[in-house]
């Protein structure tokens, strides 16, 4: 498998935002648009969110996802939703692993472990992020944060457990701050990350993977970004809540010449 059969993924992650009419007006822009897409497009909501914005994807291009799930299947976990829950509710994705749960929450990689577990037990595509602090990066610790996300994350499932995995490589330090990533340094990135998981599963698999550029993307930088070889879509924030930016980002051109703003 090359990078042209990997078909590419545009994924907005919406965080804690937006009511529910809000919700549904956005989510009736992104399925029309979805049809136009230049790849496949979901969205990650809210938990309160899932029931309407489902209704309103149901049927059309545009898959449904959500931002966390827990390890266990049900019990006593006041506030948690599990993986199963969000697949009975319609949910095809989960993000897991994402860095404000990273850093805000305590998830480790041992919980996102579980949690990508969880998601493949339940039949949804886990978009497992990873990513450094920007203070990892200037210490040049890059590399071994991202090999140790990716080996602990990853750990104690077969390549055909991982069929559907997701990996979405977010440097902190480029989240919600305007601070992109240039091509060069996206591509350099995700290209090590394919490079870890074909030191773990080998090259079919590695190639097999999607890897998803998110920070601060934008209508601006999409099109530089995706003619990297081995950036194979985005999870989008701030842009994905902002129809026309979103529906931009959705109709990328990989086409862009690779050199447009590195
Ligand atoms: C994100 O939340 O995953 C993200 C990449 O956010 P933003 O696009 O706002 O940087």
């Amino acid at each position: 498998m090359s990078s042209a059969s990997r078909r590419p993924l545009i994924a907005g992650n919406w965080k804690m935002n937006l009511t529910l009419a809000q919700s549904v007006d956005l989510s009736r822009a992104v399925r029309d648009g979805a049809a136009s897409a230049s790849g496949e497009v979901a969205v990650c909501v809210p938990f309160t969110a899932i029931a309407a914005v489902g209704a309103v994807l149901k049927g059309s291009a545009a898959a449904l996802g959500a931002q966390d799930c827990h390890w266990e299947t049900q019990g006593a976990f006041t506030g948690e939703v599990s993986a199963g829950m969000l697949a009975d509710a319609g949910c095809a994705a989960v993000i897991v692993g994402h860095s404000e749960r990273r850093r805000l929450f305590g998830d480790s990689d041992e919980w996102v472990n579980k949690k990508l577990g969880a998601a493949l037990k339940a039949g949804l595509t886990p978009i497992a992020c990873v990513g450094e602090t920007l203070e990892e990066r200037e210490s040049r610790k890059t590399w071994r944060i991202l090999q140790t996300q990716v080996e602990q994350g990853l750990k104690g499932f077969s390549p055909a457990e991982l069929a559907k995995l997701v990996v979405a490589y977010e440097p902190v330090w480029a989240i919600g701050t305007g601070r992109t990533a240039t091509p060069a340094q996206a591509q350099e990135a995700h290209a090590f990350l394919r490079g870890q998981l074909r030191r773990l599963h080998g090259e079919a698999f590695a190639q097999s993977v999607r890897i998803l550029y998110g920070g601060s993307v934008t209508p601006e930088n999409v099109d530089a970004l995706m003619a990297q070889p081995d950036v194979d879509g985005a999870l989008v924030g701030g842009a994905s809540l902002k129809a026309d930016a979103f529906l931009r980002i959705m109709r990328f051109s990989a086409a862009a010449p690779a050199s447009a703003d590195q």
